[in-house]
C-alpha cells in the first residue's frame, strides 16, 4: 500500500521524527499531489504549537483504502480527510458517523477517537462559512448546481437550510443529479434535474440568480480552460461560485468577471472546512486572525 509505505518511510528515513507525543494526520484521495491542505494543516499545527503532523496518502483502489482505514487503528493516526474519489466508499468502513453524514451519504473526515473511527463532514461547514462571510443570501433565490457528486450534496444539504425558491440540479450523468433530489425532495421547495449537455441548460441558467460549480472542470493541470458552461450564458445579474479553488481565478470565474458578474473562489470553503476539520481531530479553536492569514496568503 503506497500510503502505509510512504509513512513508514518517512519515519524510517527520519525526514520527520515522530515521537510519542506527535500525532498524525493526513488525506486519503487519488491523485492527490496538487492538494493544499498539508499546507494548511501543517501551518495550523506549527503556529498554535501542537504537534501534529499531515501527510498525503495517495490510494490507489477501493481495497487499499479498506487497508488505509485499518492502518489508522493500527498506527494510532489521529485524523484524516478523505478525498475523490472515496468519500462515499469509506462509510462502510468506520465504526459511527455524525448525524448530517446519514443524509449527505459522504465523509470528508474521520477522527480516531480512541480506536473508534468515526466520520464526519464538514464541507457543508466549509460551504456555510463562504456564504456567510460573502454575504450571499440564498432566500427567495433560483440556483443552478452543477455536478451531483459529493460536494453538491454538501452545498444542497445547506441550501435546504435556507428559503432557496427554486433548485435546478444539473450533472453530466442524470440519474446521479435524480437521486440527490430524491434524498432532498422534502427539505427543497422546487427541485429540477438538467442535463448538463441537454437543451434545458440555458433556460435554467438564465432563470438563477446563483450558479455553482460542484464539477472538477477549471482545475488546474486536469481541466485548466474547461468551463462547465459557456460563457455567453453568464449575466451581470449572476453570482457565481466555484468549489474549485486551484486556480483561484478558474474559467468559469474569469468568463463571469467578464460579464461583470459576481464572482467567488472556493478558496474559503476550502479553509473552513479544513478548519473545521482541524478543530475535530484537536480539541482546539482556531483563531479568526488565523484563518484569514490563510486565505490571504495560501
Ligand atoms: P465527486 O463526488 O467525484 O463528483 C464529481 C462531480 O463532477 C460529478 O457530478 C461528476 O459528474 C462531475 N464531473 C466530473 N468530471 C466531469 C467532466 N469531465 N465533465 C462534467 N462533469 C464532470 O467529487 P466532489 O467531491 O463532489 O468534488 C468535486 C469538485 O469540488 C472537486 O474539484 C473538488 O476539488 C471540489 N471541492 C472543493 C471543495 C472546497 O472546499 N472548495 C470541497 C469539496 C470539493 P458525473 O456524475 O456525471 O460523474
Amino acid at each position: 500500500m503506497q500510503g502505509l509505505s510512504f509513512l513508514k518511510w518517512v519515519i524510517i528515513k527520519g525526514v520527520i521524527t515522530v515521537n510519542n507525543k506527535d500525532q498524525i494526520l493526513g488525506l486519503l484521495g487519488k491523485n492527490i499531489e496538487f492538494s493544499l491542505s498539508p499546507k494548511i494543516h501543517n501551518y495550523l499545527s506549527n503556529v498554535m504549537g501542537l504537534n501534529y503532523h499531515y501527510f498525503i496518502f495517495d490510494i490507489e483502489n477501493s481495497t487499499d483504502l479498506k487497508k488505509a482505514i485499518e492502518a489508522m487503528r493500527v498506527l494510532k493516526i489521529q485524523g484524516v480527510n478523505v478525498t475523490i474519489p472515496y468519500k462515499k466508499d469509506v462509510m462502510q468502513n468506520l465504526d459511527r458517523i455524525d448525524q448530517n453524514v446519514k443524509k449527505l451519504g459522504a465523509v470528508n473526515t474521520i477522527k480516531n477517537e480512541e480506536g473508534q473511527l468515526v466520520g464526519y463532514n464538514t464541507d457543508v461547514d466549509g460551504f456555510d462559512e463562504l456564504a456567510y462571510n460573502k454575504g450571499v443570501n440564498f432566500a427567495h433565490k433560483t440556483v443552478s448546481l452543477i455536478g451531483a457528486g459529493g460536494a453538491a450534496a454538501a452545498v444542497v444539504y445547506y441550501l435546504a437550510k435556507t428559503d432557496l425558491k427554486k433548485l435546478y440540479l444539473i450533472n453530466r450523468t442524470i440519474g446521479r443529479a435524480e437521486q440527490l433530489k430524491t434524498d432532498f425532495l422534502q427539505d427543497i421547495a422546487q427541485i429540477e434535474v438538467i442535463e448538463l449537455s441537454g437543451n434545458r441548460l440555458s433556460t435554467a441558467i438564465d432563470h438563477s440568480d446563483i450558479i455553482i460549480n460542484s464539477t472538477p472542470l477549471g482545475l488546474q493541470d486536469r481541466y485548466e480552460q474547461i468551463s462547465p458552461i459557456k460563457a455567453d450564458l453568464i449575466k451581470e445579474k449572476h453570482t457565481v461560485i466555484d468549489l474549485v479553488y486551484k486556480p483561484r481565478i478558474t474559467k468559469l470565474l474569469q468568463d463571469s468577471k467578464d460579464q461583470d458578474a459576481r464572482i467567488i473562489s472556493g478558496i474559503e470553503m476550502l479553509i473552513y472546512q479544513a478548519v473545521k476539520s482541524f478543530e475535530i481531530w484537536t480539541g482546539a479553536l482556531v483563531e479568526y486572525d488565523l484563518v484569514k492569514e490563510l486565505i490571504n496568503n495560501l
